[in-house]
């Protein structure tokens, strides 16, 4: 199964959604629609959904952050699904995903989460660490280039 994930289209952020856990608490119980479509008072009030916390460790940590992710984003474009559902490109260029762990790296991660400022300090961090925790798309050169492109216009976007 692939990992499921709650995304706000407006801030272009995404979030573990709970694997198996959302599915058999907000799909199989019909909760949330089969087509994407997020109800964040509907979810917020599942309560089979957020008793996970007291299941499950991982749920325990993961679960109040997603908490505060539907509310941050209530009122925003917010739906559910694989990645595949909402990236507009193949690597997920200006989609940030909020997490603790650096596992699912977008060029955004770099600016964003490990504050680079330059696309330099991106290759040097890159370079020095082991292999598998490079992102997979770093050696095929198209979107090697795109994430650079997409890394320029986040640090360089005015605030
Ligand atoms: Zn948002």
């Amino acid at each position: 199964m692939n990992s499921l994930y709650f995304a706000c289209a407006t801030c272009k952020t995404y979030i573990n959604a709970g694997y198996r856990w959302f599915y058999w608490t907000l799909v199989d119980t019909g909760l949330v629609g089969l087509n994407g479509k997020v109800n964040v008072e509907t979810v917020l009030s599942a309560k089979e959904y957020w008793a996970g916390k007291e299941k499950e460790e991982w749920l325990a940590k993961l679960l109040p952050k997603v908490e505060d992710f539907l509310v941050k984003h209530c009122t925003h474009d917010l739906r559910y699904g694989e990645q595949d559902s909402f990236f507009e490109d193949e690597i997920g260029l200006v989609w940030l995903y909020e997490s603790d762990q650096l596992q699912e790296i977008t060029p955004r991660t770099y600016a964003d989460i490990l504050g680079f400022t330059s696309w330099q300090q991106v290759v040097e961090y890159v370079n020095s660490q082991p292999l598998s925790k490079r992102p997979w798309w770093w050696d095929i050169k198209d979107l090697f280039e795109q994430a650079h492109t997409a890394f320029n216009a986040v640090v360089n976007k005015p605030f």
